[in-house]
């Protein structure tokens, strides 16, 4: 199908879709990528329960460097930058009580009605090698996961001298091979906060492309994984098994990749994670809060959590030179251009919902209307049912209700708020109601 004709009478002033971040892609170099993963590298391991006090090797090191290399970001003072302790009890990966530290950084965000919104860009900085329990051996991790540390400090130093409209969070994450410790705690740290978290990017194993250096996999979940007994029964009733908070930025992202024209291009992958497995967004999605996870089309198992060593005619181990810095560079940009257009865009409509108070041919919808002052209008997008991505929108102008010629028995509806820009909010997918 495609994109819908507009019908007599619906107003058709939407601002175009445009291409906004290139100026901020543009200050990201394969240079800059390259000296946060050797710089990580070589602190030599980034076991959780390595030595914690040395200033050039282990754990402590690596996060103490983070967070300086976070701090020193200009312009200063824009991003506030500490660390968030806790200490976790002994337990089956981790053999003695250990203090673990969150590395974040907050960019708040300058609109009143959009700074309490909040997205998360994340990368774990420990490392592993073949014995998960091994806290001396060296263990560069450098795709898994100082790739994705770059993502983080990269897209901060990028956005930076940005002023967005909501708040961007960066966070490095420690524990994540013992179990997803970081995360879990700060996503649990966030749920009592009461922090509204609209999307968590997490980037893990996403430096070396093995053979695929225009794509990046996005894997989204399509159920939440938290729903409760009755939330899934909605989801049932409503067919909505693809259409979670999580799937809807995964199809954001495709979106804007095409928007802003960039070269590494996401690859949906419609499942949680890589097949039976998580990682940190696991743990903000298992409280409720979107996210998904980047990661390299093919993984290579002689260079993941394995010994550096040469075996024969194979070299293993996770060591720097088989990042390819075009290649992370371009997954930073992929990442900063998302989070500017999430940032700086309205929030998703709520209470989307289709009218059901009497059979009807046609489509009645309404939605609540986003709180941000620049919100121009909404657009209702559609696709068919055996469809994974929105196909079709229409712009309905500043409404907060709009009746379409669509048989809603046939395809998938939903809305999408725009600003005075041209930034669109991911899609709020539509439910049912009676009024
Ligand atoms: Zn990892």
């Amino acid at each position: 199908m495609a994109i819908g004709l507009l019908a007599p009478g619906v107003h058709a002033d939407a601002p175009a879709w445009r291409p906004t971040a290139v100026e901020t892609m543009n200050r990201i170099t394969p240079e800059s990528v390259r000296h946060c993963v050797e710089t990580l590298v070589a602190f030599g391991t980034r076991h959780t329960m390595s030595d914690a006090v040395s200033d050039t090797r282990g754990i402590g090191a690596a996060r103490r460097w983070i967070r300086d290399e976070l701090a020193s970001i200009e312009p200063k003072g824009r991003l506030e930058v500490f660390g968030e302790s806790f200490e976790v009890p002994k337990s089956a990966r981790i053999d003695r009580p250990t203090e673990l530290v969150n590395v974040i950084a907050v960019l708040s965000g300058t609109m009143p009605e959009a700074t309490n919104r909040r997205y998360y860009v994340v990368g774990h900085y420990d490392s592993r090698a073949g014995d998960q329990m091994d806290r001396s051996i060296d263990a560069p991790g450098a795709n898994d996961d100082a790739s994705g540390v770059a993502v983080v400090i990269e897209c901060a130093r990028a956005l930076a001298s940005e002023r967005l409209d909501a708040t961007i969070v960066f966070l490095a994450t420690p524990g994540e091979e013992q179990g997803l410790l970081g995360a879990h705690y700060r996503a649990s740290q966030a749920e009592a906060d009461g922090e509204d978290i609209r999307a968590v990017l997490n980037n893990d194993i996403v430096g070396d492309p093995m053979g695929e250096p225009g794509l990046i996999r996005v894997f989204s979940e399509g159920i939440p994984r938290n729903a409760s007994a009755q939330e899934l029964a909605r989801i049932r009733s409503l067919s909505a098994e693809s259409d979670g908070g999580s799937r809807q930025i995964a199809r954001y992202i495709e979106e804007i990749a095409s928007i802003e024209d960039c070269a590494v291009r996401p690859m949906m992958v419609f499942r949680p994670d890589r097949f039976l497995r998580g990682g940190d967004h696991s743990a903000f999605n298992e409280r409720g809060f979107a996210g998904v996870r980047f990661t390299v089309v093919h993984e290579n198992y002689n260079r993941q959590h394995q010994d550096v060593r040469i075996e024969g005619n194979a070299n293993f181990g996770d060591t720097p030179e088989h990042v390819d810095w075009d290649y992370l560079a371009g997954v930073v940009r992929l990442n900063a251009a998302v989070l500017m257009h999430l940032a700086n865009a309205p929030s998703t409509p709520a209470d989307v919902r289709i009218i059901t108070a009497q059979l009807e041919r046609a489509t009645t919808l309404r939605w609540l209307a986003s709180p941000e002052p620049d919100v121009a209008g909404y657009e209702v997008v559609w696709r068919d049912t055996t469809d994974p991505r929105w196909t079709n929108a229409r712009d309905v102008g500043d409404v907060t209700e709009i009746t379409l010629p669509l048989n809603k028995d046939n395809v998938f509806v939903g809305v999408r708020a725009y600003d005075r820009d041209g930034y669109r909010s991911p899609v709020g997918f539509a439910s049912a109601g009676r009024d």
